[in-house]
């Protein structure tokens, strides 16, 4: 049965199926695209803390010429000397290359750090802190030169470059690191994302719009053809097919063209008589109700009329049956032929006959049927030169009177007709 309302209406599982990947298409294509800035960023990171680290290091051998060593002062606190420059406490030098370079710089003795410019938020030195662990392992340890892109500096998630600072003998003594904050970086990777975001969205809900669109105009067309196909289930074969399912060559054309072509051929089954090709009895209950309708509503006139085959059964004992048929076929066509444009012709059952003449005057009908009467005399079983009459009873339908009133009535007249000596019309 075809209902307004679907628990999962095709509309809104097309729309379902459109939305989703597309959502999924635009968070991937944002994740993705946020990914790509972030390792492009980070690797431009990496290459600009190696070549500062190369700097620092570079500078400092030119200032202060010499290796690095440690010694210790009064209070046994390590002391790094490059050269003749003891390296502790701050360094002005450093403290320019760190403004010019945006970076922060530090020197470690093991992983304390002895000089640096790094700063807390209250603006103190961190002097004399430690490395995190794992810088301690990969630096001091195994004498490595790591980058890192999420090394904690001061609860902060930086950039760091540390490179080891080798003593006299080649041993590890410290490193050199240079850092940058990572939140510069999430701001450079928002700024990257953020008009890739506007443009996924803008695309996505541009073709969101577009598929939603396309995928709405089916949906709408099988949902009338749903419901062309529910008012042909329900008996309506002559419904006119939505001129939407026409409009495009594809399967929904087909299933409306075969829906069309089934109806016709149930239609047939249901409506009209194998034998004869003439309306059957259940159509004509169906046309006479729609008499009833229009002559109570409109005020129409009719006439109705029962006619039988006079001796019929004689013809099929003496002919046979298939000649009782093929008379049936022959007689079934004059009716039909001299009906045509008067009104209605129906095969009411065995070699019985109902005609319903439209908006005519009982005279006018009598005239007309008798045309029809000397039509059927014509037909003769052949060979044998026997000539097929038939018997009518015809009567005038009463405003305000059941059709079986009137059915009754010319019931009576072909019986009359009958008793008459048959080969007549009736009429009253
Ligand atoms: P009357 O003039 O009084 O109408 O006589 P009748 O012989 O025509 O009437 P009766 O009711 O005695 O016989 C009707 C016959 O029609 C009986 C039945 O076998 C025959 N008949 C009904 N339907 C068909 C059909 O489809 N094909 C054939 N061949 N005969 C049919
Ligand atoms: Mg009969
Ligand atoms: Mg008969």
């Amino acid at each position: 049965m075809a209902k307004n309302e679907f628990k999962d209406s095709l509309k809104s599982q097309m729309l379902k199926r459109t939305l989703v990947p597309l959502t999924l298409m635009t968070i991937a294509i944002v994740a993705v695209s946020a990914s790509i800035v972030k390792k492009s960023i980070t690797d431009q990171m990496e290459t600009e803390l190696v070549r500062d680290a190369q700097m620092v290091e570079f500078i400092f051998d030119e200032f202060y010429v010499g290796d690095y060593r440690i010694e210790e002062d009064e209070n046994n606190e390590p002391q790094v000397y490059k050269g003749d420059q003891l390296l502790n406490g701050e360094d002005t030098l450093m403290a320019k290359l760190s403004k010019i370079q945006n970076i922060d710089v530090s020197i470690f003795h093991d992983d304390i750090r002895v000089l640096t410019t790094l700063v807390d938020k209250a603006g103190n030195s961190a002097m004399g802190t430690k490395a995190a662990a794992v810088v301690k392992n990969d630096v001091i340890e195994n004498g490595k030169s790591v980058f890192y892109d999420n090394v904690m500096v001061y609860e902060q998630k930086s950039f760091a470059y540390y490179k080891p600072i080798l003593g006299e003998d080649g041993a590890v003594i410290g490193m050199i690191a240079v850092c940058r904050s990572g939140e510069d970086v999430q701001k450079q990777v928002v700024n990257y994302v953020l008009p890739v975001v506007g443009v996924c969205i803008v695309v996505a809900i541009f073709f969101g719009f577009i598929m939603v669109r396309f995928n709405g105009k089916i949906a709408e067309r099988i949902y009338k053809m749903d419901r062309y196909m529910n008012k042909l289930a329900n008996g309506e074969f002559d419904y006119e097919m939505p001129r939407e399912l026409m409009t495009k060559d594809d399967e929904i054309k087909n299933l409306a063209t075969d829906g069309k072509s089934m109806a016709r051929a149930i239609k047939t089954l249901v409506e009209f008589d194998a034998l004869t090709e003439l309306n059957n009895r259940r159509s004509a209950d169906k046309k006479l109700e729609e008499i009833r309708v229009r002559m109570a509503d409109m005020g129409m006139k009719y006439c109705v009329c029962i006619g039988d085959i006079d001796f019929f059964k004689k013809v099929n004992d003496t002919y046979g049956h298939e000649m009782g048929d093929e008379v049936l076929r022959q007689v079934a066509g004059k009716l039909k032929s001299g009906m045509v444009g008067k009104g209605f012709v129906a095969r009411w059952g065995g070699e019985e006959f109902l005609l319903i003449f439209d908006n005519r005057e009982l005279d006018i009908a009598h005239r007309e049927l008798s045309m029809i009467l000397d039509a059927v005399r014509t037909i003769i079983i052949p060979g044998n030169e026997k000539q097929i009459t038939m018997s009518f009873g015809l009567t005038a339908m009463v405003p305000g009177e059941t059709t079986d009133e009137a059915l009754k009535r010319a019931d009576t007249n072909l019986y009359e007709a009958k008793e008459g000596g048959r080969n007549q019309i009736v009429c009253r």
